[in-house]
């Protein structure tokens, strides 16, 4: 019999560890049937992992927000990612780490009894833009769609609440977008699917500083708009300051500094990624290189 395949990814499932395809939980989870569940990713770059301390920190918070127990630490949890990684052989890969309420006993509908269940996988790097998205620039779309108001789910834990960003996206792909952004109640900019917004007006980098995850990525920029010598304002970010913007780009694991070149359909700017833009894109890959933010994955050859 020949070994099992993990070169598409590898999951860690009920203790085992399968091939991906292979990988699935019980129907009756409610991490399924309720979207009662946590997760966060970590990508994994030229070997090794980019900043796992604080996707370790913020899966861990994220847990308790929602009351979930994986019934691992941080420890036992980077001993299955190394584990997912490794089987995969990826130097490249995209890891995500998923808490579920699991399942109460038969009959009871108290979530205070369910068993809490951690899964984990690893696949090949997953960018939220293409190649040639990255290289001419995103059209991003400003949605009508609001995000969830933070008052009824807590946007700094992440969760799979994604059903507004989802119909965002597809009528931003249906009119043409490549991506989208939804707003709040007050006509700010949030968040799109899987990423934070940042617009650069005359030299100052400016990012919504509610409503949103708290990206690790837009941690990053904000850290290297610092260390460029470039103002940064968090703040409230109205629409209509979005469209007078020199430039906009988005954050997110799944590729780093990802430019915008149009909104709904106009040029920002002259119409390419920006020049501030390209500047944070190539230090978000140069910081990668950086001990104090990389770490080799264990046992990965
Ligand atoms: C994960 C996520 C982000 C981006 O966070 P990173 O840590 O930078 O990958 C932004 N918004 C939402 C809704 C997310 O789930």
């Amino acid at each position: 019999m020949s070994e099992a395949d993990f070169s598409q990814g590898a999951a860690y499932v009920r203790g085992a560890y399968l091939p991906i395809a292979q990988a699935s939980i019980p129907m009756t989870d409610w991490g399924f049937l309720r979207s009662d569940a946590t997760y966060d990713v970590v990508t994994v770059w030229e070997g090794s992992f980019f900043r796992l301390d604080a996707h370790l920190e913020r899966f861990l918070r994220s847990c308790r927000r929602w009351r979930l127990d994986p019934g691992l630490d941080a420890v036992q949890i980077t001993r299955v990612l190394c584990e997912c990684v490794r089987r995969s052989g990826l130097r490249e890969a995209y890891v995500e780490m998923i808490c579920t309420r699991g399942q109460p006993p038969w009959g009871s509908r108290d979530p205070r009894q369910a068993i809490n269940q951690f899964y984990a996988f690893a696949v090949p790097y997953v960018w939220i833009a293409n190649a040639q998205q990255r290289e001419r620039g995103l059209d991003l779309r400003i949605s009508d769609v609001q995000r969830i108001p933070s008052a009824s789910v807590d946007p700094t834990a992440k969760n799979y609440h994604w059903n507004d960003l989802t119909m965002g996206l597809l009528q931003a792909l249906d009119d043409g977008g490549d991506t989208v952004v939804l707003v709040d109640g007050a006509g700010h900019v949030v968040e799109g699917p899987g990423f934070n917004v940042f617009c650069i007006r005359q030299g100052t980098v400016i990012t919504p500083a509610q409503g949103m995850l708290e990206g690790i990525t837009r941690r990053t920029v904000l850290e290297m708009a610092q260390s460029l010598g470039l103002p940064v304002q968090v703040r409230a970010l109205p629409t209509e300051e979005l469209r007078q913007a020199d430039e906009i780009f988005l954050s997110s694991s799944g590729g780093g500094v990802l430019p915008v070149s149009r909104l709904d359909g106009r040029p920002v700017g002259d119409g390419r990624p920006g020049p501030l833009t390209r500047r944070l894109v190539d230090t978000y890959w140069a910081w990668h290189r950086d001990p104090a933010y990389s770490q080799p994955v264990d046992g990965l050859r």
